[in-house]
């Protein structure tokens, strides 16, 4: 940071400190609101304002900073860790749920997965056992077709299916960044 920032910097710390002990000691809140206006460089700052407040403050109705909370359903804050009202720890609760919804579908997969491994199994026997009966011509087809089905029943039970589940994680990780 260049000095005269670090300056300012310094100079505005102070300031707040002070202001924030010369704050009547009523019991009651208070609120500090900062305004910065100005151009900077090539940074045109505008009017920015902030407001520091003393006590804890439910986000905005409707805004994306908030959320509800799985354990009180109340609103509180979306990036904060814990609940502001009953200190249930969101960041832990997301971690768990994202690992348990992986879980769920690689579970689905493998049991899709098991599904038409039967019914390739049963397609390439059905081929091999109605071959016989089939004219002549047709029964090199079936020999084929009867080693494509068993091939394909083998590609799938060795498949690993680590993948769905490492995909799932790597989406919510994405949904969490994009908000
Ligand atoms: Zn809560």
């Amino acid at each position: 940071m260049p000095s005269e920032e670090e300056d300012l910097v310094n100079k505005l710390s102070a300031r707040l400190s002070g202001e924030i002990k010369n704050l009547p000691k009523d019991g009651t809140d208070h609120a500090f609101t900062v305004k910065i206006k100005g151009n900077r460089g090539h940074i045109n700052l505008g009017h920015q304002t902030f407001d520091i407040k003393t006590t804890k403050e439910p986000p905005p109705e409707g805004s994306n900073r908030s959320r509800g909370c799985p354990q009180c359903g109340q609103s509180t804050w979306r990036y904060t860790q814990l609940c502001m009202h009953c200190h249930y720890n969101l960041h832990h609760h997301d971690d768990v749920a994202a690992y348990e919804q992986a879980r769920a579908h690689k579970e689905r997969t493998t049991h899709q997965l098991l599904k038409l491994f039967a019914v390739c199994v049963g397609v390439a026997l059905l081929i091999f056992f109605i071959s016989d009966y089939l004219p002549e011509p047709l029964k090199p087809w079936a020999l084929a077709l009867t080693g494509v089905f068993g091939l394909l029943a083998f590609v799938i039970i060795t498949s690993p299916n680590e993948q769905p589940a490492r995909r799932m994680r790597n989406r919510h990780l994405a949904m969490v960044m994009d908000d």
